[in-house]
């Protein structure tokens, strides 16, 4: 059996990359092991900070959520010095469209923790060019973005840089265990044993044990702001009622995504593509002429509370930051923080008692 290092994390996608760094800033010999990397949903999301445009209802998980949202901006600024890779990490504000008022005409727009209200006239000013069916909207100035695709290739850099093991193309097969305790990881490479284990496998993760965290597959595509536009037309996000539609500053503009229960049935299909188009035309007319740039799909890490499972597990030695479900861009920063203190430290942040998996107990 080969000793790789003090912690073993299962799974190179956000959550696990950005544990490692986390534990080597304490001072840890991190393994990581990543079967794939392109296949991680970090590729594949939208990059949305966006826990108020989410309207998560107030509770522990919005907490968590605002947390990591003010984690960001050091975070960020501290990778990207590491690396010098820009990770398009934008303060552009999130705005909430909506069609109808779901509440009678004399009630006042739904309450929303920090959010404005801007009218139909309000709206149109503020975002020319949206449907003309829009009656009003919320505007969320403290929701941002960031090019997670890029976010990862720094944080894989980073990896790299700060010395830890990252392993790509190593699978783990099992996770050996004996009396509570896991003893090691059988991987393509044979088995592996360390100190402590993570598992941060996102959407794969009950392949390896009973955690219940199943795969939502979402469907994206991309357009380009067409070159002769010197302007961006958008300068924030747009959070539709069946669309969201992301510019990021080089032009690119992504529109996501469907919410789809076919386990890990892959690939674009016409009635998924077809159903973000129209919604996307529908909310931002404009869109229709801009030329397509790609297509793709990813899976999130879907709980049954929808609520990421961090902290301690069943086993003596090992720990759990999984099931994400759409946030896991956004909670990187925080459950690494989190995480790594509970690993490192033993000290355990009043709000993971929301987040442990006993919660499902009887699942
Ligand atoms: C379409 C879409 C849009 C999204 N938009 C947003 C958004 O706007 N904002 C936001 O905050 N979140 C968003 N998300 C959610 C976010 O992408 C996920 O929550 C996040 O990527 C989960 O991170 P993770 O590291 O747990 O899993 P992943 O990023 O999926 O990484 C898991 C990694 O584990 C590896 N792995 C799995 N099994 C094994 C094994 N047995 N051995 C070794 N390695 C293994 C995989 O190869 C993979 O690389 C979106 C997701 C999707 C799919």
């Amino acid at each position: 059996m080969n000793a790789v290092s003090d912690i073993i994390i299962v799974g190179g996608g956000i959550i696990g990359l950005a544990l490692a760094l986390e534990l080597r800033a304490h001072g840890a010999n991190v393994t990581v092991l990543c079967r794939d990397f392109k296949e991680a949903a970090a590729h594949a999301a939208a990059g949305m900070l966006a826990p108020q445009a989410e309207a998560i209802p107030p509770g522990a998980m919005l907490d968590l959520c605002l947390g990591s949202r003010s984690l960001y901006p050091e975070w960020i600024e501290k990778l990207e010095t590491i690396t010098g890779i820009g990770t398009g990490y934008w303060r552009c504000g999130i705005l909430a469209p909506v069609y109808v008022r779901l509440t009678s005409p004399e009630a006042p727009p739904l309450p929303s923790k920090e959010g404005t209200w801007l009218d139909k006239d309000g709206i149109a000013q503020f975002q020319p060019g949206l449907n003309s069916e829009v009656i009003g909207g919320w505007w969320y100035p403290e929701d941002a973005q960031v090019d997670n695709r890029a976010l990862v290739q720094a944080l894989w850099a980073a990896a790299l840089q700060l010395g830890v093991n990252v392993r790509e193309g190593v699978a783990v097969e099992s996770i050996e265990q004996q009396h509570q305790k896991i003893t090691g990881v059988s991987t393509s490479l044979g088995v592996l044993s360390s100190e402590h284990y993570v598992l941060a496998t996102g959407a794969w993760s009950n392949q390896l044990l009973p955690v219940p965290v199943y795969p939502k597959k979402g469907q994206m595509l991309s357009v380009q702001v067409p070159s002769h536009q010197t302007q961006l037309p958008l300068q924030r996000v747009l959070f539709g009622e069946e669309i969201y539609i992301v510019p990021r500053q080089d032009g690119r503009i992504v529109l996501g995504a469907t919410k789809e229960e076919v386990g890990f049935t892959p690939d674009n299909t016409p009635y998924g593509i077809q159903k973000l188009l129209a919604a996307a035309i529908r909310l931002y007319p404009e869109l229709q002429h801009f030329p397509i740039q790609e297509f793709w799909w990813g899976f999130r890490p879907t709980t049954p509370d929808e609520m990421p499972i961090l902290g301690s597990s069943a086993y003596d030695n090992l720990t759990f930051a999984t099931g994400h479900y759409r946030n896991g861009i956004l909670l990187a920063p925080i459950t690494a923080k989190l995480v790594a203190d509970w690993i490192w430290q033993q000290k355990s942040h009043p709000l993971l008692s929301y987040f442990h998996y006993s919660r499902f107990a009887g699942i």
